[in-house]
């Protein structure tokens, strides 16, 4: 069914066209699914549809809308949810290191957590770190760890400190979360010193297993937004950047293939021996071949493959 709704891209004002209802039922038994356990009733979801940007290709729920705070209070509480280690933490740091050698540097990280990142920082020398996040009990904890950081937005923060600039400006997994993407960085850029950088880390969207398998924390009430080259290529050019792509090497096709073929027949959930894909495999070769044709497609980015997360560097022109 299609749905006139008038709404517009939050990242190019354009319209958009509708791609799918996700209601508020929908989205607990997905959670459901997912977590392999019943969410709490209270945790107050509401209905959502996605649309997705006929001139960008961004996707977005309608309406922009976070997931309420007794949902993330269940959600973040769910075990793997907070990584100790990401691919992008590393390269950020490689990128640097091997930018500023011994220079003297400060780097804002927007959206610090626990401080598992910031942790990892600790070896860049000659380096300021100063993290914000808006969980008080996050803040708390990187305060205990002995990190300078504070309990703010990124608007808040450069509201109140407009005059501190740094070097390096790193966001690893917010923007996913975010409604008004534009004003988010454009934050950033005034506390970001000249020829500075920011480094912003998302999903890759669609991820290579969403053509088979449906991924409830990659849409809302989780993620607000999905993007991908063209949205994140748009984004630069609405606050004249220039955009820079970095991306882990993608899984290789059998692999996906493989991957995505096993969460269609048996979700996530389920231990599935490589004999007993094997089998389902040979009864259902048409699906596999199929998986397989598909993922052939799937976007490419810097000339290769797209893994399932991007790492994105903004400069000013
Ligand atoms: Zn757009």
């Amino acid at each position: 069914m299609t749905k006139n709704i008038l709404n517009k891209c939050p990242v190019c004002d354009c319209e958009s066209i509708h791609i799918r209802s996700l209601s508020q039922q929908n989205i607990m038994s997905e959670l459901e699914d997912y977590f392999a356990e019943k969410p709490p009733e209270k945790i107050e979801i509401i209905d959502y549809e996605i649309q997705q940007c006929k001139n960008c290709s961004l996707e977005y729920s309608f309406p922009l809308e976070a997931g309420s705070q007794s949902f993330y209070q269940w959600v973040t509480t769910r075990a793997g949810y907070y990584p100790t280690s990401r691919w992008e933490w590393f390269a950020v740091i490689e990128q640097i290191d091997k930018r500023e050698r011994q220079n003297s540097i400060s780097i804002l990280d927007v959206g610090c957590g626990g401080g598992n990142f910031l942790e990892i920082a600790k070896k860049l020398s000659n380096t300021r770190i100063v993290g914000l996040d808006t969980t008080p009990e996050s803040v708390q904890q990187c305060q205990t760890r002995g990190f300078e950081v504070y309990c703010e937005t990124i608007e808040s923060f450069s509201n109140k400190f407009s005059s501190e600039k740094f070097n390096y400006i790193l966001s690893f997994h917010c923007l996913e979360h975010i409604s008004q993407p534009k004003q988010f960085i454009e934050s950033m850029l005034s506390v970001l010193k000249p020829m500075g950088s920011i480094f912003i880390s998302t999903p890759y969207s669609p991820m290579s297993v969403e053509s088979d398998w449906f991924d409830i924390l990659n849409h809302p009430p989780h993620h607000l937004l999905r993007w991908n080259k063209k949205s994140y290529e748009e984004l630069a050019d609405q606050l004249g950047c220039e955009i820079k792509f970095y991306m882990p090497q993608a899984n290789s096709v059998m692999a996906r293939t493989a991957n995505n073929f096993s969460l269609s027949k048996f979700g996530k959930n389920q231990t599935v021996s490589k004999f007993k894909l094997f089998q389902e495999i040979i009864k259902n070769p048409t699906l596999f071949l199929n998986i397989f044709f598909d993922q052939l497609k799937r976007d490419r980015v810097n000339k290769t493959i797209a893994a399932d997360i991007v790492l994105v560097e903004l400069k000013l022109f």
